[in-house]
């Protein structure tokens, strides 16, 4: 590991604002090319790491705060207050809202308040700019920027990514020089592809009883993550047409075992839920360059 060089900066940055007012689109933008996508939980249990923005002298980790929004009953409300309370542990909030369906921040008042009082500066980030003229924008703006102690008022439009540039710069500026949490190299979106399809084959080889040894590789053909769920696709790759009867199994019940027990292992990883779907295909050359590339894999990841 090389030292941190004294300019390096590093935080953790919730993003938090109600469902649908772009918080996903924006962290894809930002995340672009750079995404680390990864679901682990960091230090604290109740937040959950949704991505890493690096560079050579910053890293961001945005994460979810699940339930802050949507408080109806006691329960939920608890929820909310448990989220609220993992403000006061990350270094910068980004609220964000979309000023024209939420014209109003007076409705917002409760939420404000206890995002507030959590301390930690606060970003208010109007969303979706885009579809409102700047003269209808410029008034929402106004009263939410006297609704509230913000430090910064960032209008921008997450589709298109305008202003988003500017967000990054508002956020990076307000972060504490400080060394990168997570590698900034090795946690990638291929390798917790690479853990889930090493998931599935160990479920598939221990509910096949090593029927199939080396016959069976497993590729992940969809991975995407949503607000909360995992979304997953992969087909496991057999050399022969026999094979693939046994791991379909009797009316597909070997297939569906394989990608329950799998999807229960996959849960527990990434802490969220999932939705696998398994499909089954026939193809010799596919398998064995499948382990070939595993085997270089494994040596290129020693040499790193
Ligand atoms: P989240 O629930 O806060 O994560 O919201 P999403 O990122 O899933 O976005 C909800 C919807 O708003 C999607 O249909 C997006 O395409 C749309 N959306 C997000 N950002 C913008 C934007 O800047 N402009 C417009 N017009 N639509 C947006
Ligand atoms: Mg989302």
């Amino acid at each position: 590991m090389t030292s941190p060089s004294p300019a390096h900066r590093s935080g953790y940055v919730a993003i938090v604002g109600r469902p649908n007012v772009g918080k996903s689109t924006l962290l894809n933008h930002i995340l672009g090319q750079k995404v680390s996508i990864i679901s682990r939980r960091p230090q604290t249990t109740r937040n959950r790491v949704t991505g890493l923005y690096n560079r050579d002298d910053v890293q961001v980790v945005f994460l979810d705060t699940p339930g802050i929004h949507d408080a109806r009953g006691l329960l939920n409300r608890r929820m909310v207050d448990e989220a609220v309370g993992t403000l006061d542990e990350v270094d910068l909030v980004l609220f964000m809202i979309d000023p024209q369906r939420e014209s109003d921040p007076a409705r917002d008042a409760g939420l404000i308040a206890r995002i507030q009082k959590a301390g930690t500066p606060v970003l208010l980030v109007p969303n979706k700019i885009d579809k409102i003229p700047k003269e209808e924008l410029l008034p929402l703006i106004g009263a939410w920027a006297a609704a509230g102690d913000f430090q910064a008022i960032v209008p921008i439009s997450a589709a298109k990514g305008s202003g988003v540039g500017d967000l990054l710069r508002e956020t990076v500026e307000r972060l504490p020089e400080g060394p990168a949490w997570f590698p900034k190299d090795q946690i990638t979106d291929a390798t917790e592809r690479f853990v889930v399809s090493e998931l599935i084959r160990e479920q598939a080889f221990h509910l096949l009883d090593k029927e199939l040894p080396y016959a069976l590789a497993v590729e992940i053909e969809e991975f995407q993550e949503g607000e909360d769920i995992v979304r997953i696709l992969a087909r496991l790759w057999v050399e022969r047409d026999s094979q693939k009867g046994i791991v379909i199994g009797k009316g597909g019940a070997m297939v569906k075992r394989i990608g329950t027990s799998a999807r229960l292992q996959i849960e527990r990883l990434v802490q969220t839920r999932v939705f696998l779907k398994l499909t089954v295909g026939v193809d010799p050359g596919w398998t064995r360059r499948q382990h070939a590339v595993e085997r270089l894999g494994q040596f290129r990841s020693g040499d790193k």
